[in-house]
């Protein structure tokens, strides 16, 4: 289904057709504060689409959520680094 949504355009992401989250539900990706995320990010790690959705969550600066197997304060991490590398250069 996903991947047949995929192909007629109803995502704004089209690797989204064929993200893994989509068949078990956002729970695992948007753990409550102290919670562990290693559910998500395992599923994560077996994604096809795991760079574009990194790389998404990382120029949109999604704030919430497990995106692309990081959390909120890795992907801040990666783009603090990349910020500062950027204006050193
Ligand atoms: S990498 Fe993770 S959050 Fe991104 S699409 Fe795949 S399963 Fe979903």
């Amino acid at each position: 289904m996903n991947q047949l949504a995929g192909l007629l355009g109803l995502y704004d992401r089209p690797w989204q057709a064929y993200a893994l989250c989509a068949q078990v539900g956002p729970g695992p990706f948007y753990p409550e504060k102290g919670e562990n995320a290693t559910d998500a990010k395992r599923i994560c790690a077996a994604c096809p689409v795991q760079p574009d959705c990194l790389d998404w969550a990382l120029a949109t600066r999604e704030p919430h959520g497990i995106w692309g197997g990081t959390s909120e304060r890795e992907r801040r991490k990666l783009t603090t680094h990349h910020d500062t590398a950027k204006d050193s250069a």
